[in-house]
């Protein structure tokens, strides 16, 4: 419980440097070391002028000698200090608890991202409800001037086959009739300038420049959820806009969480999940009992990455 303050007008920082005799203090086992290598930032540049940086991570600070992984095996066998288990079963469990979906010890590591990117990729992002987020706001500032326009060979046809995206380029000419468009929309901002200045709420003027403008946000979320969101942004029906983000993020955290990112890439991001009605068609080597197009495709396409066409 806390207890009342004697003096109310006692500076609470001093605090620290008074700890409290009732709380003990027990040192590590060995010594800790920070999982960041006592950097601020650890930035990767994405799109034209967008960036990824991991700015912290919980548990910031490890027993040396071990990863953040660490977390999720302390969770998991709910103990205190280091445990007297071995290096691979420590592994053993983790990739245990992936492959069951025993999700919650993997929510006890934390990862906060500073994200810079255009608001359409912010709109997708947005959806996955598990993070908690802080964007920087249009209604207090003024955005600053940077908007997206991919390259010439960047700008994809719409598929035929898949109403929401397209992989292949189109030709220059159109390439650059679309580019050319951009830039028209980026014009919007002098206006945007003008009118502010002109007294116009920046809470108002902000709605007429377009979706390729970049937004700030911070954003922080567990690993369960992380790897729940870097599934599906990953994951090559993603938009390539936002699938290079979520690249980035894995590449940052690779390295904090070794044993889970190679189970979550064995259990997951690599992993195929079968249908009963594909067990059934693989079982009786018979086409699939469905007469719905699309997921026949998704079958065929299944049978291929198995080596079975
Ligand atoms: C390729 C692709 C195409 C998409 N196309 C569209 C589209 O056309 N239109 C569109 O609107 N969206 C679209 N989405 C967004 C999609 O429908 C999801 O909203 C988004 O991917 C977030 O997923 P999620 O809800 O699982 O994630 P999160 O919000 O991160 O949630 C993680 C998990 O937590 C649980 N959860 C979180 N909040 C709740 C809640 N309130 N109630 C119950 N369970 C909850 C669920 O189990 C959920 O799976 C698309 C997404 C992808 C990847």
């Amino acid at each position: 419980m806390t207890k009342a303050r004697t003096d109310p007008s006692a500076d609470p920082s001093q605090d620290a440097a008074r700890p409290d005799p009732t709380i003990r203090e027990v040192e590590p086992e060995r010594p800790l070391v920070d999982v960041m290598n006592g950097k601020a930032r650890w930035e990767i540049p994405v799109l034209d002028h967008g960036f990824v940086a991991l700015v912290d991570v919980m548990p910031r600070l490890i027993p040396e000698g071990k990863t953040a992984d660490t977390a999720v095996v302390q969770a998991a066998r709910v103990s205190y200090g280091e445990g007297t288990k071995k290096v691979n079963e420590d592994r053993g469990l983790v990739r245990y608890l992936l492959r069951h979906r025993h999700t919650t010890p993997f929510e006890m590591i934390e990862f906060k991202f500073h994200v810079a990117m255009p608001i359409f990729v912010a709109r997708q992002w947005i959806r996955h409800r598990t993070a908690n987020v802080n964007e920087y706001s249009a209604r207090y500032s003024i955005v600053p001037d940077r908007f997206y326009r991919p390259s010439v060979e960047n700008v994809r046809r719409q598929s035929t086959t898949n109403r929401q995206g397209g992989d292949d380029s189109i030709e220059v000419g159109t390439a650059e009739e679309f580019i050319k468009l951009l830039e028209d929309s980026e014009n919007l901002y002098s206006r945007y300038l003008e009118l502010t200045e002109q007294g116009v709420a920046r809470e108002m003027a902000r709605a007429a420049l377009p979706v390729s403008l970049y937004t700030e946000w911070y954003w922080k979320c567990d690993l369960h959820n992380l790897f729940h969101f870097l599934s599906l942004r990953m994951d090559p029906h993603a938009q390539q806009e936002i699938r290079v983000y979520a690249d980035a993020m894995y590449d940052l955290i690779k390295p904090i969480v070794p044993v889970s990112a190679e189970a979550f890439e064995h259990y997951r991001l690599d992993g195929m999940f079968l249908t009963s009605l594909e067990v059934d068609a693989l079982r009786e080597n018979k086409p699939i009992d469905s007469d719905n197009k699309r997921e026949q495709r998704e079958w065929d396409e299944k049978r291929r990455r198995l080596g079975l066409d």
